[in-house]
């Protein structure tokens, strides 16, 4: 399964918050098998994230956006996700229910706004803070808050699903670039992927969906590198 992150946010691409919303995504969804094929940070502009919600959802098999939930004048994701899927937004009645009944806020309480959601959207309850989420078509709206984004991602992590995939990583004791060949060769020999992490050593890692193949390629780039000595 393919899918792209949209974090949203103006406090993101001023370098005031870091983006970890991003890197969490990335890696839970790579852990379930996932494909991330993109990542991007968006401002809070209605035209921007509505124009690249619905290229990515044509595009992908899901997207999942975070920020810009709430009733304040900078939260614009829920209308621009309408905007994307072509559905005006709706208040959402169950949305109200569960935040009166869960979440012992009196409905009149509630910031006008707040439970408004695309128009047949599944809500995602906000089991963390008051926001809620929902999934409309094959977009997946969750809080920027980091808590309260990975609470809702947990409701969720079991529709996004991919092969399972394995990793060895092999620590190599010797320049990048002196590794070009037996890097070459070992992605002619075996089927799997191969990054390059330099570091204070090369971190060489191995992944593919055939754990023989993942195994045997370390194997092979053990015997013929400086492994870095435990
Ligand atoms: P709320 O319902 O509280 O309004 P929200 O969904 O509107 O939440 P934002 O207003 O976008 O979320 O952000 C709330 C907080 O979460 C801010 O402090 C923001 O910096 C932080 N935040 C937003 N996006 C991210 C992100 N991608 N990574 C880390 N923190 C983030
Ligand atoms: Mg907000």
């Amino acid at each position: 399964m393919e899918v792209a992150v949209v974090t949203v946010g103006d406090e993101l691409l001023s370098g005031d918050t870091e983006n970890t919303n991003a890197t969490w995504l990335c890696r839970r969804l790579h852990d379930r098998g996932a494909s991330v094929r993109r990542v991007v940070t968006l401002p809070d502009d209605r035209r921007e994230i509505a124009e690249t919600v619905a290229e990515y959802r044509d595009r992908y098999d899901a997207v999942v956006v975070t920020g810009g939930l709430g009733p304040t004048h900078d939260d614009l994701t829920m209308e621009a996700v309408a905007d994307a899927v072509g559905r005006p937004v709706e208040h959402s009645e169950a949305a109200v229910e569960y935040l009166a009944s869960e979440g012992g806020y009196a409905r009149e309480d509630l910031a006008a706004g707040t439970t408004d959601l695309p128009a047949g959207a599944r809500v995602l309850h906000n089991e963390v803070g008051v926001a809620p989420g929902c999934v409309v078509d094959s977009v997946y709206v969750l809080p920027g808050v980091p808590a309260e984004m990975r609470g809702m991602f947990e409701q969720v992590a079991g529709e996004f699903t991919g092969q399972r995939r394995y990793r060895e990583t092999v620590a190599v004791a010797e320049p990048e670039s002196a590794l070009v060949d037996r890097f070459a060769e070992l992605r002619e020999r075996f089927d799997v992927g191969l990054g390059s992490y330099p570091g204070e050593y090369v971190e060489a890692r191995l992944e593919g969906t055939d754990a023989d193949a993942v195994r045997e390629a370390a194997a092979w780039l053990r015997e013929r590198v400086d492994v870095v000595e435990e």
